[in-house]
């Protein structure tokens, strides 16, 4: 724990509450404990597993107080909390009445680096951001570099910080909201992919949120990197406070400017990093070189290859690495993954798009869908999307709590495509809906369930979701088969 030592802030004798009994919480209220604070855990659940977990922490000294999130401990110095939970929570209000800090465990981590700790790649955005800091940290790898993806993925960034393994880097994944209780935070060079509506109920408003993303800019040394094809990420690299010499760096699907990286003739392309942009171009990678094992990659991945691409070379990384690193990549599970092909109709799992810019992006990637979508809208609308999509759109199938909301979309900008209401909530729905699907689709088509909504009315996440449509297309797969 020599490191620890070095640490600017110290926490020792600190009583400190941490918001939240979840992975981070418990990463969170560990770490402070080891360095000497008091640390109490407060979460609003008393479940049988939380008193377990609770136990847990108990036997380390560390209190526990389930059932009662609103209050704020007597004595409370410092306040700790998990990214899920929402600004306007009773606890911070206290919090703030009685003068107290707020911050969340990315800004706990990054108080806890140590002087050589290894610098930070940020990314965040509304959609994109765990596929391309998994390009990313592929490419550094590549380059053979130590480092780790993590942030809203994998190990808790403090226990990445605080652990004993050495990292030249981190590739890192921001949230909003962690972004949003980060304040201290001042990474090598950051990437923005996107600002589209969603979590508007967490942030209150769009542009509460686009200002939390932007955040992830402020005090960049080297690189803040920006998309050009959605100009409010440029205008959050304008607004930022950045150090000295640190570059606004675009990345565009289109032939790229000087300062920006690109694509030509189905090469990713970079003017950014090399002698004379004005002049000169690298070639870096094919298109083909993105993950060849899933598959021709969806424009959104070629925007995401390029934004990893832009921050492996503001670090110094050389072309070769990105290739090589882009090939090795491998996508998670329910991200545009190909389940089968039933009569010549493609079935495709994004379940992850969990809102309707997500959405869009996949919808963009085929020619004739039929599309399953509909679950909790998170306070999103769905015109845009609708209207952008509706002439790929053969058929649309509808579950979930929300779907009035994307059939009164459907209504007003693709009158004409036949839609299927399932009126249903239930886990059972997807199969019913797979079953509409393939009634609706002809040789040719792909079956895309990209919901645009959040799937917690009708599943425990996005993954049991995307399970069930994978085992309603399996079923449905098998089931044809028998009457051949
Ligand atoms: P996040 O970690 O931000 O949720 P993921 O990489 O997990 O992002 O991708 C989530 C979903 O967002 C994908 O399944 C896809 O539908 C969509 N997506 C991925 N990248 C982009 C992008 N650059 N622009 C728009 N949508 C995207």
């Amino acid at each position: 724990m020599v490191g620890h030592q070095v640490s600017p802030v110290s926490y020792a004798g600190k009583h400190i509450t941490v918001a939240g009994l979840g992975v981070s919480g418990v990463s969170a209220a560990r770490a402070l404990a080891g360095l000497g604070a008091r640390v109490t855990v407060v979460d609003g659940g008393d479940s049988q597993a939380l008193r377990e977990r609770a136990a847990g922490l108990e036997a380390d000294g560390i209190a526990v107080r389930l059932g009662d999130a609103d209050t704020l401990p007597e004595g409370t110095d410092l306040v700790v909390t998990s990214p899920g939970w929402k600004p306007e929570s009773p606890l911070f209000a206290a919090a703030a009445e009685a003068g107290v800090e707020v911050v969340g465990d990315v800004e706990i981590a990054w108080q806890l680096r140590g002087p050589d700790a290894a610098p930070w790649l940020a990314i965040t955005g509304t959609n994109g951001k765990t596929t391309t800091v998994q390009m990313l940290a592929s490419i550094l790898e590549a380059a053979g570099l130590r480092t780790a993806a993590v942030g809203n993925i994998g190990t808790p960034i403090i226990d990445v910080v605080l652990g004993d393994q050495p990292y030249d880097v981190l590739a890192v994944e921001l949230s909003s909201y962690q972004l949003h209780w980060a304040p201290s935070l001042r990474a090598h060079s950051a990437a923005v992919l996107n600002v589209a509506p969603d979590h508007l109920d967490w942030h209150g408003s769009m542009r509460a949120y686009a200002a939390d993303k932007g955040r992830i800019y402020e005090g960049n040394t080297v690189a803040c990197v920006y998309n050009v094809e959605d100009p409010r990420t440029e205008h959050l690299v304008r607004e930022a406070d950045v150090e000295e010499g640190c570059r606004a760096i675009g990345f565009t699907l289109g032939a790229p400017g000087p300062s920006m990286l690109g694509v030509v003739e189905g090469l990713l392309v970079d003017r950014a990093f090399v002698e004379n942009r004005q002049q000169q171009a690298q070639e870096l990678a094919e298109v083909s070189d993105i993950a060849p094992s899933a598959g021709p990659a969806a424009p959104h991945n070629i925007a995401n290859a390029l934004a990893a691409a832009a921050l492996a070379r503001a670090f110094g990384v050389p072309a070769a690495a990105v290739r090589d690193g882009l090939r090795a990549f491998r996508p998670d599970a329910h991200r545009i993954a190909h389940v089968a092909e039933v009569d010549g109709v493609a079935y495709v799992d994004d379940s992850k798009a969990t809102n309707p810019h997500a959405a869009q992006a996949s919808l963009a990637a085929y020619e004739s869908i039929v599309w399953i979508a509909g679950g909790l809208a998170k306070g999103a609308t769905f015109d845009e999307l609708v209207a952008a999509s509706a002439k790929r759109l053969r058929g649309v199938v509808l579950i979930g709590a929300d779907r009035a909301l994307i059939r009164e979309a459907l209504a007003r900008h693709a009158p004409d495509v036949p839609v299927v209401d399932l009126d249903r909530t239930d886990t059972g729905a997807m199969a019913a809906a797979v079953a509409e699907a393939a009634r609706l689709a002809g040789p040719g088509d792909t079956v895309l369930m990209a919901p645009a909504c959040a799937s917690m009315d009708m599943f425990t996440n996005y993954t049991k979701r995307g399970e069930a449509f994978a085992e309603a297309v399996r079923a449905l797969a098998a089931g044809r088969g028998e009457r051949e």
